[in-house]
């Protein structure tokens, strides 16, 4: 089946004994035992939910993983996986990595003693001379955001492991419909599940997704064990938003195709980064690994005030952090949703004041353009 198809389908009926085409909430937090000895499937909401489980296996399927975990925030989903045995001396992260992302290595594990380096991934030259010292966990986004690098999985998937390493994708950009990066050797992937997993940004949600079953033991472990998962109603929100997901995509990726193209023909933009853009650094490797650009646009005008005025005079795009949502949003990730990195480490991975992020939503792609054509123009 294709992955349209797939999408729509989480296998609930099968074992709900009334066959609800839409998964049951089960907002309970225990289930009664049969005797006192033995238990059911489920006995303890924190440990397992039945609502929650059927997003699991959903997103594990769709993911071509053996099993998947949901958090309660992206954030969440990340920090567990940094309680890996793998993760536990030394990460080697992504250098254009999303803000929080940066804020959990930096602030919590590398004070806790863990070892934190962050390197171009998009040049595997520097990773495999900083493994030759040891493995890691290798933690990337590909395409990056904002400035949407793009990381060849596959071959970065060899290298760490045969230095006897982990690689985890953060996923969140594309989706498991756009790109798997388990079929690409990766060990783990991560979702943000608040942007285009869910997509009506109306839930905040993470998730963690792995091949191999004995890593699914330990990321259950940490689940139940630290007590983040994602609770029942959110988890039948999440799994409402999963099953458009491939409607929604397609959508933004034709629009955000053609707010390129017009940005890229723009007198006021000086470089645009978009993925789907054939002179964009990576981008037949992106071809190779993924079946589409998705729907986040950055751009740079030269100009840290005019970007700041155009973001402010956009009117279709709301000025928001996040992205992968139904409704279009405009950001300065320079004071947004990166301004958590440090000024200096924000300079040195060549995010710009003037950069602008953009999240093209499921909007008419001729108002979108219109809306930014008055936006850019100066007043
Ligand atoms: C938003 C985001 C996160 C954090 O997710 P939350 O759901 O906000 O905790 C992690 N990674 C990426 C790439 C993100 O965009």
């Amino acid at each position: 089946m294709n992955p349209a198809t797939q999408i729509v389908h989480p296998n609930v009926a099968e074992w709900d004994p009334f066959r609800a085409l839409s998964v049951p909430i089960y907002q309970t937090v225990s289930f009664a035992q049969e005797s006192a000895v033995g238990s059911g499937p489920y006995d303890y909401t924190r440990s397992g939910n039945p609502t929650r489980a059927a997003l699991e296996s959903h997103v594990a399927y769709l993911e071509g993983a053996t099993r998947a975990f949901a958090f309660a925030s992206g954030m969440a989903a990340i920090t567990a996986v940094t309680r890996l045995e793998a993760a536990g001396r030394r990460v080697i992260a992504g250098d254009d990595l999303y803000g929080g992302s940066y804020r959990l290595l930096s602030r919590v594990l590398a004070p806790c003693g863990v070892a934190v380096e962050y390197l171009p991934t998009s040049e595997l030259s520097a990773v495999e001379q900083a493994l030759r010292t040891g493995p890691a966990l290798v933690l990337v986004e590909t395409p990056s955001n904002p400035r949407l690098c793009i990381t060849d999985l596959a071959a970065l998937a060899a290298m760490v492991h045969a230095h006897g390493g982990l690689l985890a994708v953060d996923n969140s950009l594309l989706s498991p419909y756009l790109q798997r990066p388990l079929a690409h050797g990766a060990d783990i992937v991560v979702h943000s599940a608040t942007k285009a997993l869910s997509g009506h940004g109306d839930v905040t949600a993470g998730i963690v997704a792995v091949r191999d079953a004995k890593l699914g033991e330990q990321v259950a472990f940490v689940q139940n064990a630290e007590g983040a998962a994602l609770s029942p109603f959110e988890s039948w929100l999440l799994l409402r938003g999963v099953r458009t997901l491939a409607l929604r995509q397609d959508r933004q990726e034709l629009s955000a195709r053609r707010v390129a193209d017009f940005l890229m023909a723009h007198p006021r933009v000086r470089q645009v980064y978009y993925p789907g853009l054939p002179t964009h650094p990576g981008h037949q490797v992106h071809r190779r690994q993924a079946r589409g650009d998705g729907c986040v646009v950055s751009f740079e005008t030269g100009c840290a005030e005019h970007s700041k005025r155009l973001v402010e005079r956009a009117r279709l795009f709301t000025i928001s952090v996040s992205f992968g949502t139904i409704s279009s949003l405009i950001s300065l990730p320079w004071a947004m949703s990166h301004a958590s990195i440090p000024l200096d480490a924000r300079r040195a991975r060549g995010l710009g004041e003037d950069l602008v992020r953009l999240s093209v939503g499921i909007e008419d792609a001729d108002d979108l353009i219109a809306d930014l054509a008055q936006a850019l123009e100066e007043g």
